[in-house]
């Protein structure tokens, strides 16, 4: 993390989602919890209906949930709204 985040550390500090019955509990810093959306078919009726909102008003939306909620479809959301905005900027 200390990479990462530009964190200026004496110690490297790690983040993990494995193994963490064998890291020395007194080393731990934070426990958290965390939940990955849940993509249903309420999901897919809503991404279907993501004309009807986008651009009105000035407004345009991007984000990981436009997909299957990962780091390529929030990526991929915002290159479309660029793309909305100006077809020139984003190379096909
Ligand atoms: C534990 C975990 C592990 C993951 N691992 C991976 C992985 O390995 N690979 C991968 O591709 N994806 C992974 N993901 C998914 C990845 O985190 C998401 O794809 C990505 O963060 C989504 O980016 P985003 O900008 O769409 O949304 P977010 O990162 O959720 O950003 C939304 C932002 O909006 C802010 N916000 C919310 N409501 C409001 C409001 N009303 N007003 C103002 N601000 C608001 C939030 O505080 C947040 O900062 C992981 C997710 C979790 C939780």
């Amino acid at each position: 993390m200390n990479l990462l985040q530009g964190l200026d550390a004496p110690e490297p500090l790690i983040v993990t989602l494995n193994r963490s019955a064998a890291i020395d509990p007194g080393r731990v810093i934070a426990r958290m919890r965390y939940a990955h959306p849940l993509h249903d078919h309420a999901t897919l009726a809503a991404q279907a209906r993501r004309h009807e909102i986008q651009g009105r008003r000035r407004s345009w939306f991007a984000g990981a949930y436009w997909g299957y909620g990962f780091h390529e479809d929030g990526i991929r959301s915002a290159r479309a709204v660029v793309q909305a905005l100006d077809p020139q900027a984003v190379p096909a």
